[in-house]
């Protein structure tokens, strides 16, 4: 039996997408490769609302953002977390022997304006790292208000994560001024998992011409190289299975129109929310709510192990909480190519399991 996924990554994948993943092979340095790659590479500028330059990794998102740590920082880096996956930026960082600061928000809460101003006045720091969507806690950052704090620090290099909501919140990438702007394929873009994307500025290239050891298989700089000088081609042999499907499905988000695929987000929350409204609570501050992934307070006194597994036996897949929330919590992703029908469908069987625990 096929358990449908309305997990935080990987997500369903349709079917007419997953069948462009069994394309034939093409030589990697052929033109044809060269012409996929920027076919996608323009795609991906619609959809990210960004000019930069486009990356592409095989590896899933966290390989882009270790790489862009190490491509961009020379004195010092400040991460701003707001839960496990801002935590794991920190980690990256002290592992490659980066000097970072973290600043951390309590759980469930956002980074603020004032937090951003206080650490960027120092003067002490050349990159910033924000999520801007953190699956953990099913929080989202209030970008536009950031980015007046660090668009007045131009030097400042601002790599943001958008592995869980980017194509499924709006995030016009330039308008807000982000230099590196970093998704993974398995989550709101409706694909497999095993690809990463990242646009890069001028400024944040510039700025890596001037750091040691960027490391290889993710130094930015020979990503961008190989786009601009060869052009479109990756440096080592990238998956031409995900970007065949890439391709086609960027086609699909593009048809949708990214606007549109954000207020389905939106409807898709909202049901979500209100379901968490009635029946248990919802975790973090509702002003700062993920439109892609809801976390939920467990008040239903049932362990989540017990309901995932009555989930799972009727073919539905939710999560549990993730890190220190994890039995705290748990987490309905609303997410990539599902439909308001898909959510009301899984609700509909969540009441139905709670019932029947509960009797
Ligand atoms: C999933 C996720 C990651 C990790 O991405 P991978 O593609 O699994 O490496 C990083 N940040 C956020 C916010 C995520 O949701």
């Amino acid at each position: 039996m096929h358990v449908k996924l309305f997990i935080p990554g990987p997500t369903e994948v349709a079917g007419d997408v997953l069948e462009k993943m069994s394309e034939p092979m093409i030589g990697h340095r052929t033109k044809d490769a060269s012409a996929l790659q920027e076919e996608i590479s323009l795609k991906l500028q619609k959809v990210m609302g960004t000019k930069n330059t486009i990356v592409l990794s095989t590896s899933s998102g966290s390989g882009l953002m270790e790489g862009a740590v190490r491509s961009f920082t020379k004195n010092r880096a400040a991460v701003f977390s707001i839960g496990a996956f801002g935590k794991r930026w920190h980690k990256m960082c002290t592992a490659n022997g980066i000097a970072a600061d973290l600043f951390e928000s309590e759980l469930g809460q956002p980074t603020t304006p004032e937090m951003l101003e206080e650490a960027l006045s120092t003067g002490k720091y050349d990159l910033i790292t924000i999520t801007q969507n953190e699956t953990s806690t099913g929080v989202a950052n209030p970008m536009k208000a950031l980015s007046e704090v660090y668009k007045k620090y131009p030097d400042v290099i601002v790599c943001v994560d958008t592995v869980s909501s980017m194509a499924g919140d709006l995030i016009p990438v330039d308008d807000l001024g982000i230099d590196v702007c970093i998704t993974s394929t398995q989550k709101c873009l409706g694909l497999p998992p095993g690809m990463a994307i990242a646009s890069v500025s001028d400024k944040a290239i510039a700025k890596a011409e001037t750091v040691e050891n960027r490391g290889l298989y993710f130094d930015y700089l020979e990503l961008v190289k190989f786009v601009k000088e060869k052009p479109y081609q990756y440096p080592s042999t990238p998956s031409l299975s995900h970007m065949f499907a890439l391709d086609y499905q960027l086609d699909k988000i593009l048809a949708e129109g990214v606007e549109a695929r954000y207020d389905r987000h939106c409807r898709m929350a909202k049901i979500v929310r209100d379901w968490a409204k009635e029946n248990c609570e919802l975790y973090s501050n509702p002003d700062y709510l993920s439109v892609t992934v809801t976390c939920i307070t467990n008040t239903t006194g049932i362990p989540f192990a017990d309901i995932n597994k009555a989930m799972t036996a009727r073919g539905y897949a939710i999560s549990n909480g993730y890190g220190p929330l994890k039995d705290k919590t748990f987490r309905i992703a609303h997410m990539a190519d599902m439909t308001e029908d898909d959510i009301r469908e899984v609700l509909k069987v969540l009441d139905e399991v709670l019932a029947e625990l509960k009797r």
